[in-house]
């Protein structure tokens, strides 16, 4: 497989974590905690997710501006469907008052009961606006899909609508979690016969909780494979089981994927510290 990542190996690997906005005062607390341990390891960036229709918007805001401040650099996602132009031209306009420099760039999903999709239909219109309205203030992270994304009509259609991204401006991109690495090494593959030659960062899910997981890889159509779901459903309601089950197939998943030439991991971290600390500690990356 190695022989195929050759655009990827030229690139410095970029180790980030992922956020989202909590909804309590106490989820707030949690998250500085989580912050403040994961800062320790010296991530490149942490993001903060969007709810779907724009639902978190201040929440996303208030979390990234807080980590901000706190001397971290900071990465808003942000998702366009069932939105106006003006609306995203304003929030872009307020990250870049408080110093924001990266962002990730999403078209999201319309929220259940919602028609109106809006003025942008997909993540590529996201990327040129953004690079219309500010240029190159901003890096610009996509969304990629080695397992392919749900709605794409095949999997070719796929690759040339994440290939569009990136000739719209995108710098790099981030996977949707898969614990298939050749479905990465794979869909890298096919990204760099399409010409992409930006970073195809893969997003790594820690195993943390089976169900919620299994729920969440229907919706996003990430697979979990027959053997790990097996494995995992045996371990029944022992969570510490689960977890360390979890941490040796993410961790071997993870060795993989950096041995095979992958730039960097981005950790999505369910704003949980030690899933990811122990990940970082295991596979002995740089602090
Ligand atoms: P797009 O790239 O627009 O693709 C969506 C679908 O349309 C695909 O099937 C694609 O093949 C097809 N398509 C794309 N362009 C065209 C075109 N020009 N013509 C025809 N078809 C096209 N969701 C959130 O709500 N908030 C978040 O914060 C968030 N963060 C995420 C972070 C990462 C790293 C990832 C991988 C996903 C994230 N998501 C988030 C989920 C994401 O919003 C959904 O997967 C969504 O369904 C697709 O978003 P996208 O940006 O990949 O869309």
């Amino acid at each position: 497989k190695t022989d195929n990542m050759e655009s990827q190996k030229q690139h410095t690997p970029v180790y980030s974590c992922e956020f989202f906005p909590p909804r309590t005062e106490r989820g707030v607390e949690k998250l500085r905690t989580t912050r403040e341990r994961l800062a320790q390891l010296n991530p490149a960036y942490f993001s903060v997710t969007f709810g779907a229709g724009g639902s978190t918007r201040d929440r996303t805001f208030e979390t990234v501006t807080e980590i901000h401040r706190s001397g971290l650099e900071a990465a808003p996602h942000i998702s366009c469907i069932g939105s106006t132009r003006e609306s995203i031209a304003e929030l872009l306009h307020n990250y870049r008052e408080q110093g924001i420099r990266r962002i990730v760039a999403l078209r999201g999903d319309m929220p259940s009961g919602t028609r109106d999709v809006g003025e942008f239909r997909y993540a590529n219109e996201l990327v040129a606006f953004i690079r219309e309205e500010t240029g190159d203030h901003f890096k610009i992270e996509v969304a990629c899909y080695p397992e392919f994304h749900p709605q794409a009509r095949d999997a070719e259609a796929d690759l040339d609508n994440f290939a569009r991204k990136v000739e719209a401006g995108a710098d790099a991109a981030i996977t949707q979690y898969f614990y298939n690495a050749d479905a990465y090494f794979h869909f890298v593959e096919q990204a760099e016969q399409r010409g992409v030659t930006v970073p195809i960062v893969p997003g790594i899910m820690p195993i943390i909780n089976f169900k919620q997981l299994a729920r969440f890889s229907d919706a996003c159509g990430a697979e979990i494979p027959r053997w790990l779901r097996k494995r995992l459903e045996a371990c029944g309601d022992d969570k510490v089981a689960i977890q360390a089950l979890g941490h040796q197939v993410v961790a071997d998943l993870c060795r993989r994927l950096l041995d095979g030439g992958a730039p960097g991991v981005h950790f999505y971290s369910m704003n949980q510290a030690g899933p990811v600390e122990r990940l970082w500690a295991d596979l002995d990356l740089p602090r």
